[in-house]
């Protein structure tokens, strides 16, 4: 390929909107033109990317021999709201303003595709009506459309993106787990193939349900997601799922009873405690506080308030409380939104100014959940639910009074509401967990039923009777795969694309004197040998000086660099990967040790 024949849209200035370096040096090398707020045309070489992270993808799926075989489909991107409404995710999904939706002419509402489940499900049911058909799994490579709240970071955050998903269906939990562990297998030979250091995490299922799931994490700082590990055992969590054990707070001088202690003008925890060490108890801390935060939780049919506890010196992790509450509603659920009281609300559920809330007498709400590590028998500071006051002493296997506004009695759930942290124990080994932040390239989901039976999709069984199927679904993210790979492959001048997915695989640069024949015709020679090898190759036949052509490729990230100039008088060429030194080489060798330097870079 000629460089003139290409459209090469380099930028001199950094885009003033991009935060993080993909983003930065995508649209900066011309990978991507900004089409629209959040919207972006992928160019030529974007395209070009996009398709080898594709190949990849759907090679290690689809092997016609492999454990999971998966066949390309292409489903609509257009859903039909019956078809979701038969699942019930319709009215959640719209409810969370998850999904776009259009309407036709005819004002039918179509929802554009965020996800599959439900259109691949009805597929099922036409086509694999047999258990001799099972296990199937059929994957496309397409569109799909979130309404994000915050769409942001270039191709890694937005509302239209391009995502390999598969869809697997099985007769037995068995089939199902066997596949499963395949895609795990596929995804990490996929990501290892593309040059990314990749790995498995446990993950929450969100929306999408089912019973396990792991996403597949690129290690990354400006990574959105914070994944808990430990070293030595290897386990890794997203910090929506990841348990962890804290230390027991020290026994400290508590009162027999709860005591009400006036506490003048002191609300947050640590305050609470420098004023009781030096008003009586000196040796209470934050650990034996306990704190508690108000919510409003919403799901499509009921709106209730929620009371969460956990210990003083800890935070509530809000998806962990989501789930717990989800489970709590049963079928008056999923909760679609969770938002702290607003001050006015506080005070009707405590009769108290914001910052005195505890479940001793005169809490009013709904619902109560108890982080499950919280000790029952041990002394606490609660909130006394009367302004400037604390029970200090308080027991929640003894203690507690909760009402709802009917004035029944609540319960409290125990449950695991804790946020995680660097530091805390592993549940297995009791070793300290570390922390990491990770960019979420994929993901993997046991569904079970949860789609079948409620469609009623059936298969015959061996037995002679309809079963729904037992099904995983599975998703990458390929163009924030491509975002991605720049975060971990760049340098302060550009890009460095590995081998696997970068868009060329070599460029040519003449730089002898400008028309010198003999540099053009080695130029020429070298380009038509590795183009006739298969090397994806660029002669940059442009009209400019070669420091800017140089400069040019460094942006782009080319892997490999040839420069044809001075040095052919004495027969040698220079070689330079974008990733390492120069070598001069002879030009007669240079063919073929190019052709070798490709091929050792693809794994
Ligand atoms: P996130 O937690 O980042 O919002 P998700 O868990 O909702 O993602 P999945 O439903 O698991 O996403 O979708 C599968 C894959 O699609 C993700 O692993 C990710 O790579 C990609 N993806 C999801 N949402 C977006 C988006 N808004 N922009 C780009 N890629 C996305
Ligand atoms: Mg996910």
């Amino acid at each position: 390929m000629r460089a003139s024949r290409l459209t090469i849209a380099t930028l001199r200035e950094d885009p003033a909107e991009a935060e993080v370096a993909s983003h930065r040096l995508l649209l900066r090398a011309g990978f991507l033109h900004k089409s629209g707020a959040g919207l972006y045309l992928y160019g030529p070489m974007m395209h070009r990317v996009l398709d080898r992270i594709q190949r990849i993808v759907a090679e290690e799926i689809s092997r016609p021999n492999g454990a999971i075989a998966a066949q390309q489909i292409t489903m609509p991107i257009l859903q039909e709201q019956a078809l979701w409404e038969k699942s019930g995710r319709w009215a959640t999904y719209q409810a969370s303003r998850t999904m776009l939706s259009v309407k036709d002419r005819k004002d039918q509402i179509f929802g554009l595709a965020p996800t599959a489940e439900e259109v691949v499900t009805d597929y099922a049911a036409a086509v694999l009506k047999s258990y001799t058909q099972l296990p199937a799994c059929f994957f496309q490579q397409h569109t799909k459309f979130r309404d994000e709240i915050r769409p942001r970071f270039g191709l890694m955050r937005v509302k239209e993106f391009i995502m390999m998903d598969a869809y697997s269906f099985h007769a037995d939990e068995a089939s199902l787990d066997a596949t499963y562990q395949a895609m795990r297998d596929a995804y990490h030979r996929t990501f290892r193939r593309m040059g990314l250091e990749a790995f498995a995490v446990e993950a929450d299922s969100g929306a999408i349900g089912g019973s396990g799931s792991h996403e597949f994490m690129v290690a990354a700082a400006i990574g959105e997601d914070t994944i808990l590990f430990q070293p030595e055992t290897g386990y890794a969590a997203n910090r929506e799922r990841a348990v962890g054990r804290i230390a027991p707070a020290p026994a400290w001088n508590a009162p027999s009873t709860a005591t009400l202690v006036h506490t003048p003008s002191v609300g947050a925890i640590l305050e609470v405690m420098a004023f009781l060490n030096v008003n009586g108890y000196p040796d209470v801390r934050a650990e034996h506080a306990l704190k508690c935060v108000l919510f409003v939780a919403r799901s499509l049919t009921a709106t209730v308030q929620v009371a969460a506890f956990v210990r003083g010196d800890r935070e509530i992790h809000e998806v962990k409380l989501i789930n717990a509450i989800t489970r709590a509603l049963g079928d008056r659920g999923p909760v679609l939104d969770l938002r702290p009281m607003q001050p006015d609300e506080v005070r009707a559920a405590t009769s108290a100014e914001p910052g005195f809330a505890g479940p001793g007498t005169g809490l009013t709400v709904d619902l109560a959940f108890i982080d499950r590590q919280l000790p029952a028998d041990q002394p606490l500071i609660a909130g006394a639910n009367r302004t400037d006051h604390h029970l200090v002493g308080f027991r929640l296997d003894r203690d507690v009074v909760i009402r709802n506004a009917r004035g029944g009695s609540v319960t409290p759930i125990v449950d695991d509401l804790l946020a995680i942290r660097e530091g805390d124990a592993d549940v297995a080994s009791g070793k300290p967990l570390s922390e990491r932040r990770g960019i979420e390239v994929g993901h993997v989901f046991k569904l079970g039923t949860k789609y079948s039976a409620a469609m009623q999709a059936n298969y015959m069984g061996q037995d002679g009777k309809l079963h729904p199927y037992i099904m995983g679904c599975y998703g990458i993210g390929s163009s924030r795969v491509a975002a991605a790979a720049v975060e971990q492959h760049h340098d302060a001048d550009g890009i460095r694309w590995p081998m696997a997915i970068a868009p060329y695989q070599v460029v040519i640069v003449p730089a002898g004197k400008p028309g010198d024949p003999a540099v053009g015709a080695a130029s020429q020679d070298l380009h038509d040998r590795l183009e006739s090898a298969g090397i994806d190759v660029i002669l940059d036949d442009r009209d400019l000086k070669p420091g800017v052509k140089f400069k040019d490729w460094d942006l782009i990230g080319i892997p490999l660099r040839i420069v044809i100039g001075k040095g052919l008088a004495n027969g040698l060429v220079e070689l330079k990967p974008r990733t390492g030194a120069m070598a001069e080489i002879p030009v007669g060798e240079a063919a073929e040790r190019t052709i070798a330097a490709v091929r050792a870079a693809l794994v």
